[in-house]
């Protein structure tokens, strides 16, 4: 009998990797084998996927910047399908306050990941990159084309850097075919509530800190600006449900190995194309919870573009990606996985 296929999925502990881990399991037949270092995430996580989709993963825990760890560890990983690498820091804020942190853990762990592929002769690669790679862009909504600006944080620095990695590698490796995903803002959590984003130590984005004001565990949460030139004076973002972009790895996965690429390198915005300002995304959470946010105009955060949202016809026509939550849905399922963690006295 052929061995069944695996996928590998960095950082399959975190926010995302998590979610696309159970779309794996529930639209494919692969293998999963996730590997983490749970640096800002929790292994409990894998529990909440099996409670969910009723399958089990193999986790490896690594951290991926340890190049003998890796070598050591995965050499004796076999029939791999494909990788999504998804593990990386994220935090603008946290970028901005320690630069080499990012430098160091988003570019290093890149470099020893496509060193494997190329061991492996693996052929199939996605990689997380952010729609902050577009920078202070004014021409919006932004499409693939758009010419990237300067990086306004050294978070969004890496996944410049990053994507030019995987560009250049991409070109040279033989058989290696790469898909780039600029995720905007992914919130909420899955529908079940059992899973969504849970970093270690004070979140630092806004549906977090949302969620966690109205559940009283931050006392009063801060607007980060209202003297932007936007319709309400308050930074604009393409807010997008993390079970849509979850979905869209599959169908890039697919793409990829159903060989429906046109260039070896592709590249797609993950975006529902609608822009919504912070003080929206407020009036939504209060509509689907009845209730009052404490909240404060505070001035702006260093780092934050003013306002960006993506064209996201491209993936709709080359991966038949639809998204399917509106921002109304983003906080409902946002604000069960918040009483999801009260109840369990974790946030
Ligand atoms: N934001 C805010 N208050 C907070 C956290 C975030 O006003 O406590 C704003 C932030 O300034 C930005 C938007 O919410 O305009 C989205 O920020 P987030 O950190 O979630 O994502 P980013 O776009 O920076 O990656």
């Amino acid at each position: 009998m052929k061995e069944r296929e695996s996928i590998i999925v960095t950082g399959g502990a975190g926010y995302i990797g998590s979610h696309t881990i159970i779309e794996l399991l529930q639209q494919t037949d692969y293998n999963i084998i996730s590997i983490d270092n749970f640096s800002n995430s929790h292994a409990n996580a894998y529990e909440n996927i099996e409670l969910i989709t009723g399958k089990k993963i193999t986790s490896i825990r690594l951290d991926l910047c340890d190049k003998d760890a890796v070598s050591k560890q995965l050499n004796s990983l076999n029939n791999i399908a494909g990788v999504i690498h998804f593990a990386a820091f994220k935090s603008v804020p946290e970028s901005m306050a320690d630069p080499l942190l990012y430098y160091h853990n988003n570019i290093e762990s890149l470099i020893n990941i496509l060193d494997f592929c190329k061991q492996k002769a693996i052929r199939n690669f996605i990689f997380s990159s952010s729609c902050s790679v577009y920078g202070n862009i004014k021409d919006l909504p932004v499409t693939e084309e758009s010419i990237l600006g300067k990086a306004e944080s050294p978070y969004a620095y890496t996944k410049q850097v990053g994507e030019q990695m995987v560009d250049a590698f991409t070109a040279t490796a033989t058989n290696f075919n790469a898909v780039i995903l600029r995720y905007f803002n992914p919130v909420g959590a899955h529908i079940s509530g059992n899973i969504g984003e849970l970093p270690i130590g004070p979140p630092t984005s806004l549906v977090p800190i949302i969620t966690r004001t109205a559940a009283g565990t931050i006392p009063k949460m801060s607007v980060h600006g209202n003297n932007y030139p936007t319709r309400d004076g308050s930074c604009i973002r393409d807010y997008v449900h993390v079970t849509d972009i979850a979905d869209a790895h599959i169908k890039a996965l697919q793409y990829l190995i159903n060989q429906k690429n046109k260039n070896k390198l592709s590249l797609f915005n993950l975006g529902t194309g609608r822009g919504v300002t912070v003080l929206e995304a407020i009036d939504s959470f209060e509509k689907i919870s009845g209730l009052k946010l404490n909240y404060e105009i505070g001035p702006r955060r260093d780092g934050d573009v003013e306002a960006i949202y993506a064209n996201n016809n491209l993936a709709k026509q080359e991966l038949k990606w639809e998204t399917k939550f509106n921002i109304d849905e983003m906080m409902r399922t946002a604000w069960k996985w918040q009483q999801h963690l009260s109840q369990l006295k974790i946030n």
